[in-house]
């Protein structure tokens, strides 16, 4: 599944490849998928203008063309491609024709959504999305996660309170820090909130420099091998999978026990 490394590459793809490049035409092929404007107000808006600049909120991809934005989410199984004008791709939903070439949305389970937004505020707004995960200051996120009631790792996968954190980084992050995932939020002391926010974002960047391959992350990382059953790259112990929020969760025993002091 698509998450906010994915997502950052797309982004890095969009800005390497299209900046500047004038859209020719745009296709949709899944209406279903578009969630905001419609394939009339996107031609509109989009055929030619110049692409410009690609940005990212969590896992939302906004790409400036000409005064207005186009939106893609991946959902579960969405990928973005750089196409010549003849070649498709098995799942196409999204075409995006440029004056050589497209891009193109392939997504085979269709839970990705794309659309037409003005301005990044109104999707923040509108799909409720907190601070970038990414780019967030560990002030930023202390003060997301003050004062809550609840387990960690739910609050984490909250979108609203930090937008682009996923359930395989949730647990890293978790790991990292010797937390267990049901240990209450406010609970957790200031400075050790403050070390969690970083930590966030240092596995986001771990992540997004091997470009999500995983068995290339250091050695320590849980996401090497993250599975019921697997050796903790710390301990040693077996590594248990429960349910937290109804998300699977991969953790240490002894490393994260819910006894431990944060
Ligand atoms: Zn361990």
């Amino acid at each position: 599944m698509p998450e906010l490394p994915e997502v950052e590459m797309a982004r890095m793809l969009v800005q390497d490849r299209l900046n500047g490049k004038r859209v020719a035409s745009l296709q949709v092929k899944d209406h279903k998928m578009l969630t905001n404007g419609s394939e009339r107000t996107m031609r509109e808006a989009f055929i030619g203008r110049s692409v410009g600049d690609a940005h990212r909120h969590g896992k939302n991809l906004l790409v400036r063309i000409g005064d207005d934005h186009l939106f893609i989410h991946l959902g579960m199984s969405g990928s973005l491609h750089l196409v010549d004008d003849r070649e498709t791709t098995p799942h196409e939903r999204l075409r995006l024709g440029l004056d050589e070439g497209a891009l193109v949305l392939d997504d085979p389970r269709r839970f990705g959504r794309f659309g037409l937004y003005h301005r990044l505020e109104d999707l923040l707004t509108e799909r409720d999305l907190g601070p970038d995960a990414l780019t967030m200051s560990d002030k930023v996120f202390v003060s997301q996660m003050a004062g809550r009631r609840g387990s960690i790792k739910p609050l984490l996968l909250d979108q609203s309170l930090i937008a682009g954190v996923g359930n395989l980084y949730a647990d890293e992050t978790l790991f990292q820090e010797h937390l267990h995932p049901a240990t209450k939020a406010d609970t957790i002391p200031e400075a050790n909130m403050a070390r969690l926010g970083k930590r966030v974002r240092k596995v986001l960047e771990a992540s997004i420099s091997v470009r999500t391959e995983f068995s290339r992350l250091p050695e320590g990382f849980l996401l090497r091998d993250r599975r019921e059953g697997a050796a903790c790259p710390r301990c040693s112990t077996e590594l248990a999978a429960i349910r937290i929020g109804g998300r699977t969760t991969i953790l240490c025993p002894e490393c994260q026990s819910l006894r431990t002091k944060p």
